[in-house]
């Protein structure tokens, strides 16, 4: 087998070599993936987890959110696709339920549907998947990426690809390339992480509406029975019957990209877990026998890293309504900053009518011309970061920077000397809503 020279003088084995290597499996990774593969491309996804997903997995997120215009979907076609494929896994009464309608698109999720979807989707598309590989560092030759290393069981091995896509929502891949990056609000602090989970034999007959549930919540503080800097109940339907999810945790000023603070973030999290479900058995009518139904396997990041990109956009551009030709992604979920310091959270919304758009430049960090991001961690700035960042949008921006890909290694340069209007034509003949 093919080796690399890593360090000063250590060999490790080159285990593959393609036009593609995405790295995270998440809805950027899913539409990265699909999308370059679907374009020809021998392509790879090397996640570090043994199943795909992401946050809509692995962090337990519930539902699709909203990203519209005039009630339909602005996502597809990956984003669509991945819907359907997951609804063709729920029972008929599941489907009762939770009706789908692909023109609207978003919906509630199960994670295991939505994660056993995803990997149809990618082997679908003859994309490869290598499962439990950690992205650890990468080899270089000038500013260009020859090589992703990987911890695995079996040490350290080498992935060799032309084009790079980075899809670890954190930015690692870009990070360790030497890429810019911004993180969090103007004082440095990130959107807070939150630990999901469902609760199920609830007797929905009996629980009262929000209003008192948050009443409830804030007499249990009083009480100091409950310790959550969250100002509010957060819940959702689920597609599973008597069973509610709970986005409400709250961990502040840790950052997702320190080991330690991330560790300490998923004792937080399941101390605070442990206590709502306390406080929902003892305080919450209809809730007297609930059960535990399910815990995010890993804690939930709304932010991290944000890598500088040869386009930089602000808020400014959603307030503006801000369209472009290279326009690889459109984009109308408001700005939802849930605060990094405490309680509270910022919601400003544009017209259900309208839309920004998202250009190719932002996927493209400065320095490093065969590198593409196809995650939430693009060059934006911290508000607009708290819009783009939900999971349909997200399959969107994935799905462009496979496109910019494919379109580099056919044309044989680097994806940052690729026009964003012909990303963006190419797209809306494999049916992007652009
Ligand atoms: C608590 C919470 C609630 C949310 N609520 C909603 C909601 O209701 N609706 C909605 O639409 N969106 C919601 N979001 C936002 C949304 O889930 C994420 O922003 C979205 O999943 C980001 O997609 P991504 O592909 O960029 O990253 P991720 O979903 O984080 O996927 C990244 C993938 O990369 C892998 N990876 C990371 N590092 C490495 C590495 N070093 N090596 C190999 N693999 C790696 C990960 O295991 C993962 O599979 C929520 C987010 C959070 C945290």
């Amino acid at each position: 087998m093919k080796e690399v020279l890593y360090g000063k003088e250590k060999l490790i084995p080159v285990v593959d070599s393609v036009d593609v290597l995405v790295v995270g499996g998440g809805p950027g990774g899913l539409g990265a993936s699909v999308m370059a593969a679907q374009n020809n491309c021998k392509t790879l996804l090397a996640e570090r987890f043994g199943s795909l997903g992401g946050m809509a997995f692995h962090g337990e997120v519930n539902p699709f959110m909203y990203n519209h215009l005039d009630k339909k979907s602005l996502d597809r076609p990956v984003f669509i696709s991945w819907c359907e494929k997951m609804v063709q896994y729920y029972s008929p009464a599941e489907l009762e339920r939770v009706p789908f309608d692909a023109t609207y698109g978003s919906t509630l999720l199960s994670k295991d549907f939505a994660m056993l979807a995803m990997e149809d989707l990618v082997l679908e598309s003859n994309c490869r998947i290598l499962f439990h590989h950690v992205l650890a560092d990468v080899i270089k030759e000038g500013d260009t990426i020859r090589y992703a290393v990987f911890q695995t069981k079996s040490g350290l091995c080498a992935v060799e690809s032309k084009i790079f896509i980075d899809s670890t929502g954190d930015g690692d891949l870009a990070y360790l390339a030497g890429c810019n990056y911004e993180m969090g609000n103007q004082q440095g602090n990130c959107q807070p992480m939150s630990s999901c989970f469902k609760m199920s034999h609830i007797d929905m007959t009996r629980i009262p509406d929000k209003k008192t549930i948050n009443e409830l919540f804030e007499k249990a503080k009083a009480a100091d029975e409950i310790h959550c800097p969250r100002e509010n109940v957060l819940y959702f339907t689920a597609i599973n019957e008597n069973t509610l999810h709970f986005n409400t945790t709250r961990i502040v000023k840790k950052s997702a990209v320190n080991a330690r603070d991330l560790s300490e973030a998923e004792i937080e999290g399941r101390r605070q877990i442990r206590e709502f479900i306390r406080f929902f058995r003892k305080w919450v009518p209809g809730f007297e026998n609930a059960s535990l139904h399910s815990i995010a396997s890993t804690v939930g990041v709304r932010e991290s890293r944000r890598i500088r990109g040869k386009v930089y956009q602000t808020v400014e551009d959603f307030h503006n309504c801000a369209k472009y030709p290279d326009g690889i992604a459109r984009c109308n979920y408001p700005i939802d900053i849930h605060n990094p310091d405490g309680a509270g959270c910022v919601c400003v919304k544009i017209p259900k009518t309208e839309y920004y758009e998202i250009r190719y430049g932002a996927l493209l960090p400065e320095n490093c011309p065969n590198l593409l991001m196809g995650c939430r961690a693009i060059s934006v700035d911290h508000a607009l970061h708290s819009s783009i960042r939900v999971m349909p949008p997200m399959c969107s921006i994935g799905q462009a920077a496979g496109m910019g890909a494919a379109l580099a290694v056919k044309n044989g340069v680097y994806p940052s000397e690729i026009d964003g209007k012909d990303v963006r034509n190419e797209l809306i003949k494999r049916g992007a809503y652009l």
